[in-house]
């Protein structure tokens, strides 16, 4: 949001910049102010001029002039609604011919570019696609900084080199080693000795990433877009300077900027954790298999990347500050934890990490970690192959000069707040994607809110991201889907008495003839009895949880009820179909145990 002291001032001013074909802001004594409004006179153009010093809120216009441009000094000169600059920069603009441009009416041709989006990642891509698409001259400019161990990677962020991408994948090789066991039971007869190989994996998933990467290339050429592989930092209000590997410094000008720079792993900030720790960057184009390894986190990334590699048969332990998977709903993440300490994820609850020593080095070598309970004096030592950190990630937006223009982040978290429209407090910025303050880190969304402005800026449209009931899923070794509110928040949002919850467990018919993980699932929806049962909270733990969720997802948009969730007739044998007919209520304490189908 907008800072709330000068909200009433801003529309102001922004009603005086959109209402006025040159408007300026000036002083009435100050030379600059002078040379650039005889500059409008000898031109024979209108302007109005707003002295600063003359008016009772002259300090706190200037105050909001330089939240909107970045600008503090007077002139601040804005014509047909661009805001051109100070003194030098409007008498630079009349010497190259763009104010008589912008005087015609014709903004977009006095910078280089009508967009320039900072970050190739989930986000910037589909923004810059979408704005070329409609018409205008886009630049897009990615760069990944090195990991401290030296990993990189390239064009498409975090999704599909570090995140997303070879996570599933690597899920997946996790999930076909259980389907190996089961398979014995379904009649597959092989050797005994079944062993899994990291480095074709990691080859192999590396290699698609390779030929995603290639195609957003081509997919930005194809449409217009300018691709530049270079570091972006803004150096003055509507100016970034990119710098590309070899430090190459360029300088482009434009219009509009949409800043969607993501986030990067958060490092634990005690003795060794950089120098020989590696994180979810690092971990996805491992060249070595990471072996005996220790997961510091309990977040999506942490438990994710613990339950794979467990699966694919590495010794593993899960070093939990607090709670699982915090901000979810706590039974369903309390159940895929327990879920994962039944398939040989050990869990080191409530304690941290305060050291790391290396102990021999090698691919992998051996480290000695030092950790301390939360709620005691205990220290425990333990060592480990490989440490792997995931307790959160830092918002890319405090080494691109951001404050030079005046764009407002969160100093705590770096996390830029915005409007509902996507709008930074500078009103030619924009930002997207997992910058974003209070809003959904997750690459649908990113895409989303990016194509949605595009559409905005440059199209007709106004539909703006939704960011409410979006939905998610944890890809732990049992998938745990959801959509809307978790129980507490449900209860703190509509009380406890408005509620009520359905709930039951299950067992996926493809689990019964290898007889395992019996009633280990887990479906629970949360209605709201005072709007007809609507469902406002959805959750499923289970195979394939992501898949069902979506479906679900969309039915939850057009206000799925209970009744309509009874009256729905299932697909037999799903696990889906748990949904159409559960009837026992969390409140009535009755069994939910699954005995067939
Ligand atoms: P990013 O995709 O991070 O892109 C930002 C890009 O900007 C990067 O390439 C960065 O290098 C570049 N950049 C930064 N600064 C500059 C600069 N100054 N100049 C030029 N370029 C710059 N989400 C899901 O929906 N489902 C999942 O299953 C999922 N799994 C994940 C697993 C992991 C391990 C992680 C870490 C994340 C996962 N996410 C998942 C989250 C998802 O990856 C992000 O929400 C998404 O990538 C955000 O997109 P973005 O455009 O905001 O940023
Ligand atoms: P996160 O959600 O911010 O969680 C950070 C975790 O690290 C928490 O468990 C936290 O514990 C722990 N932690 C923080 N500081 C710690 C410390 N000093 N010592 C020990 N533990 C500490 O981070 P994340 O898992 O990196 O996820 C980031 C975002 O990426 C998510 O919000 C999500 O949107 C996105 N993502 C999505 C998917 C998906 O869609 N499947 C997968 C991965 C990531 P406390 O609870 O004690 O604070």
């Amino acid at each position: 949001m907008p800072p709330t002291g000068n909200d009433g001032l801003r529309s102001r001013v922004q009603e005086m910049v959109d209402r006025n074909p040159v408007m300026v802001f000036s002083k009435s004594s100050c030379p600059y102010c002078i040379k650039v409004k005889e500059l409008f006179s000898s031109l024979d153009r209108e302007y109005v001029a707003l002295e600063l010093d003359q008016c009772d809120d002259g300090n706190r216009i200037q105050e909001v002039l330089f939240e909107m441009t970045g600008q503090r000094t007077v002139p601040n000169v804005f014509v047909n609604k661009t805001h051109v600059g100070g003194c030098d920069r409007t008498l630079e603009a009349h010497r190259d011919g763009t104010l008589q441009q912008l005087l015609d009416n014709n903004a977009s041709v006095s910078y280089d570019y009508d967009l320039i989006v900072i970050g190739g990642g989930s986000g910037g891509l589909a923004c810059s696609k979408e704005a070329a698409a409609l018409g205008k001259k886009v630049m897009v400019l990615d760069y990944v900084v090195p990991t401290p161990l030296g990993a990189s990677w390239g064009l498409g962020g975090t999704c599909v080199n570090v995140g997303c991408i070879p996570k599933k994948l690597m899920h997946q090789a996790a999930l076909l080693g259980q389907a190996l066991k089961d398979s014995r039971k379904f009649g597959w007869e092989y050797e005994e000795q079944v062993s899994h190989n990291w480095d074709t994996m990691r080859q192999n998933i590396q290699d698609y990433i390779g030929s995603l990467n290639w195609g957003y290339r081509v997919s930005l050429r194809d449409k217009n877009v300018r691709y530049e592989n270079a570091y972006a930092e803004f150096v003055e209000p509507h100016k970034i300077k990119a710098t590309n590997r070899k430090g190459k410094e360029s300088f482009f000008t434009a219009a509009k900027f949409v800043v969607a720079t993501g986030e990067r792993p958060r490092y634990l900030d005690i003795p060794g954790d950089k120098e020989f720790c590696i994180t979810s960057d690092d971990l996805f184009s491992l060249s070595y298999c990471p072996g005996k390894t220790l997961v510091v986190g309990a977040s999506y990334v942490a438990l994710e990347c613990a339950g794979f590699l467990a699966g694919i048969g590495l010794d593993v332990t899960v070093m939990v500050r607090s709670i699982f998977l915090r901000g979810f709903d706590q039974e369903m993440a309390e159940k895929a934890g327990t879920h994962m300490e039944t398939h040989g994820v050990k869990f080191l609850k409530k304690f941290v990490p305060t050291a790391i020593e290396e102990l021999e080095p090698g691919t992998p070598g051996r480290i000695r970690v030092v950790a301390k309970s939360t709620e005691s004096d205990q220290v425990i030592e333990e060592e480990y192959n490989t440490v792997l950190i995931a307790v959160g990630r830092d918002s890319c937006t405090k080494n691109i000069g951001l404050e030079k223009i005046g764009v407002k982040i969160n100093e705590r978290n770096g996390k830029i707040p915005v409007n509902d429209e996507e709008q930074t407090n500078v009103p030619y910025v924009y930002a997207i994607g997992d910058i974003l303050e209070g809003k959904w880190e997750l690459t649908p969304v990113a895409i989303q809110a990016g194509r949605y402005l595009a559409r905005r800026l440059y199209g007709d449209s106004n539909v703006k991201c939704d960011y409410i009931n979006v939905p998610t899923t944890v890809f732990t070794p049992m998938e745990y889907g959801c959509c809307g509110y978790s129980e507490e928040k449900a209860i703190e949002v509509f009380g406890e008495e408005n509620l009520e919850v359905y709930h039951t467990l299950f067992w996926p018919l493809e689990w019964t003839v290898p007889g395992r993980d019996n009633n280990q699932c887990y479906a629970k929806i949360i209605c709201n009895k005072e709007d007809y049962e609507r469902v406002v909270g959805f959750h499923v733990l289970g195979p394939n949880a992501g898949e069902i969720t979506q479906g679900y997802a969309a039915a939850m948009k057009c206000g799925l009820t209970k009744e309509k969730l009874d009256e729905t007739i299932g697909i037999h044998p799903t696990c889906a179909e748990i949904f159409t007919t559960m009837d026992v209520t969390k409140a009535s304490g009755g069994d939910i145990a699954q005995k067939g189908c």
